[in-house]
Parts: C-alpha cells; sequence; structure tokens
C-alpha cells in the first residue's frame, strides 16, 4: 500500500479525477475526507455531531476527529493499493500527523487551478447523495437533467458549496492548505498537473504525473 495526496483548492477536481482514475483501477482506491465527514454526519455519529457545524460554516473540522478517521481507513488499507487521498491533509499539523502515522506518501500532486474558475465551478457543482459521483450543471452534465447517470438519484447542491461559505472555504484554502505545496516540495514529493484541460486529460496528467 502507498499513498498519493491529492492538493488544490475546493472546486478544482480532487474528487472527480480520484474517482475516474479509481473507477479504472482497480489498485487505486479513492478516499474523500469530505465524504467520510458527510457520511458521519449523515448517519448522526458522535463524530458527525461534533463535525456538522463547522462544516457547514465553511471550516476545518478539529484535525483530531478526521485524523482518527484517515488512520482507520490507513490502517485497513493493504495489499497492492495505491490510495489516492483527497481532502487530508489540509494544514500542516494534519501532514505531520499523517508522517508520524509511518504513512507511505508516494507523492502530492497539485491540480492547478485559478480563483477565477474555481467560483464558476463550484456554483455549477451537482453531488450524487447516495454514489458520491460528481457533475457540472455546463462542465459535466448527467444524461438526464438532475439524475445521478451512475445510480439513479436525484442530484443535490452540496450545502456548503453556495458563493458565501464557498469564499470563506477558499480564505481556508490560500491560508491553511496552501502551505502543504511547499512543505512536500521540500520532501521532493511535490507534482503539479494543469487542473483546467477537462476531466480526461487531467486525470491522464495525474496518473503520469503521480
Ligand atoms: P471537501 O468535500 O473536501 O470539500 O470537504 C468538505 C468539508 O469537510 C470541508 O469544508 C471541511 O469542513 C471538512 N473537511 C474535509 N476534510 C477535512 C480535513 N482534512 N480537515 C478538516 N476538515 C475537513
Amino acid at each position: 500500500m502507498d499513498i498519493v495526496i491529492l492538493l488544490g483548492a475546493p472546486g478544482s477536481g480532487k474528487g472527480t479525477v480520484a474517482g475516474a482514475l479509481a473507477a479504472k483501477n482497480g489498485n487505486l482506491k479513492h478516499v474523500s475526507s469530505g465524504d467520510l465527514l458527510r457520511g458521519a454526519v449523515a448517519k448522526g455519529t458522535e463524530a458527525g455531531k461534533q463535525a456538522k457545524d463547522f462544516m457547514e460554516a465553511g471550516k476545518l473540522v478539529p484535525d483530531a476527529l478526521i485524523a482518527t478517521m484517515i488512520k482507520d481507513v490507513v490502517a485497513e488499507t493493504t495489499g497492492d493499493v495505491t490510495m489516492l487521498l483527497d481532502g487530508f491533509p489540509r494544514n500542516l499539523a494534519q501532514a505531520r500527523i499523517l508522517d508520524e502515522m509511518g504513512a507511505p506518501v508516494r507523492s502530492a500532486v497539485l491540480i492547478d487551478v485559478p480563483d477565477g474558475i474555481i467560483q464558476d465551478r463550484i456554483a455549477g457543482r451537482r453531488t450524487c447523495p447516495k454514489c458520491k459521483a460528481g457533475y457540472h450543471v455546463r462542465n459535466l452534465p448527467p444524461k438526464v437533467e438532475g439524475i445521478c447517470d451512475a445510480c439513479g438519484e436525484k442530484l443535490v447542491i452540496r450545502k456548503d458549496d453556495n458563493p458565501e461559505t464557498v469564499k470563506d472555504r477558499l480564505v481556508v484554502y490560500h491560508q491553511q492548505t496552501e502551505p502543504l505545496i511547499a512543505y512536500y516540495k521540500e520532501k521532493g514529493l511535490l507534482r503539479s498537473v494543469d487542473g483546467t484541460t477537462g476531466v480526461d486529460n487531467v486525470a491522464a496528467a495525474f496518473l503520469a504525473a503521480m
């Protein structure tokens, strides 16, 4: 088992790219910290109850809360598998927690997208609450409007995808997550791909870079 970290702003396409790659490669496993947390909130677990308000405000949940969930997934992932870790780490403290776990990080790949494009991408984002597939009303529309291609569920707009919260999430990204670029660069693990070339091209570039 080893780990490839996806770095990039909210809306940069981390989940879409990791999902597309994992669907085609049996030995790639997509792990999204946001999906783990949304699952806990939906189930009403203790962790979910603690996370809910932070998430709705576009703030990071406490490090220990998400780190425990990631530790469990890392521990249960064995064999010839590369984990595409999407959304964790989100700040330097979490990166150090991952290092202290002894997690074998192969590389950290930045999906680079300018802020101006991010706002538009998130405004058009639609998500399947059941299978987690992601869509965009213009860039990546489902075959039937409002319905998930993969499982037929009605698509939703994430609560934290409203313009006000998106602004806050971008501030959090620049302040807390962006320093990870220098952190992994220093370790010689940073790769970067242009995130504006379309899903298939970004996925191919990502695979080559990782
Ligand atoms: P995402 O789906 O990755 O955009 O995450 C949605 C929300 O979940 C974020 O805005 C945070 O509130 C929370 N979250 C996800 N991953 C983390 C993390 N590694 N650390 C703290 N909060 C997180």
